[in-house]
């Protein structure tokens, strides 16, 4: 998979380079490019904001730099355009299912806004080009793109083939079944006086699925009963519904 992500602060991303995302790099499963917006200012002042139409505070991302940043880096190659990518906290939730779905694309381009965010022109001419979604990762306003950018961009490539030591850890995830994961414990067997559940001891792997899968589903209950309310009734089974 191609990452290119586009910014007026590439130093920001600096941790693509670190880690499992680092690591995925260097085993060439994703090429990475990070490209400064300014680079496609034509002024002294590689001015890439101006005042908003119609007024009101801050300032707006100019079509113009966007634009010409936009057709270099994505090119002009029908055949091949990428997956724009442009986070605003007005755009879709991006979810697991998200990820999931962008995981099987060969190339996502991040487009990071900053100030009140990028003149929705920019967004209108790109999808005439390529597909493009606006995404936003949660109900709350960062400064700018990038955090968001990083966030989505390893969700997406720890589902790669070959990015996690061991693949069956991501099937296992929060959200893979439609619950959150229960609680998870190591050695030593008791710390602090607070041992670790009997069945985990145990050995008897059907009573410890049972009871991750109970856990799982209190926990859901408990925090995100809105995600048990999406599951579908015929993935419950005799042992869910007495939980
Ligand atoms: N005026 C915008 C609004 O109210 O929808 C907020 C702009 S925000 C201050 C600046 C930039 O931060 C956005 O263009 C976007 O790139 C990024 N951003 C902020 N919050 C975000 C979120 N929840 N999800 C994704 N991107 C976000």
């Amino acid at each position: 998979m191609r990452i290119d992500v586009i910014t007026i602060f590439p130093d920001y991303l600096n941790p693509l380079r670190e880690a499992l995302l680092g690591k995925a790099i260097q085993r060439e499963r994703i090429a990475v490019g990070v490209h400064d917006l300014r680079d496609w200012t034509h002024d002294v002042h590689r001015a890439v904001d101006d005042s908003p139409y119609g007024g009101g505070p801050g300032m707006v991302m100019k079509p113009d730099v966007w634009g010409e940043a936009l057709d270099e880096v994505c090119g002009s190659d029908p055949e091949r355009m990428p997956l724009l990518v442009v986070p605003t906290p007005a755009g879709r939730p991006f979810t697991q299912r998200t990820a999931v779905r962008w995981s099987r694309e060969p190339w996502l381009v991040f487009a990071c806004g900053r100030y009140e965010g990028i003149d929705q022109r920019v967004i209108e001419d790109a999808s005439r080009r390529m597909p493009v979604e606006e995404v936003s990762i949660g109900d709350y306003v960062l400064v700018g793109g990038e955090v968001a950018a990083l966030t989505m961009i390893e969700a997406v490539v720890r589902l790669l083939p070959g990015v996690l030591g061991n693949p069956a850890s991501a099937e296992q995830d929060s959200f893979s079944d439609g619950l959150l994961e229960g609680p998870c414990y190591t050695r030593p067997e008791v710390w602090r006086e607070l041992p670790v559940p009997d069945v985990l001891r145990s050995g008897n792997h059907a009573a410890i699925a049972r009871w991750r899968r109970d856990q799982a589903l209190e926990r859901t209950y408990r925090r995100r009963p809105d995600l048990l309310d999406a599951l579908p009734e015929r993935t419950l089974d005799a042992g869910d519904r007495a939980v």
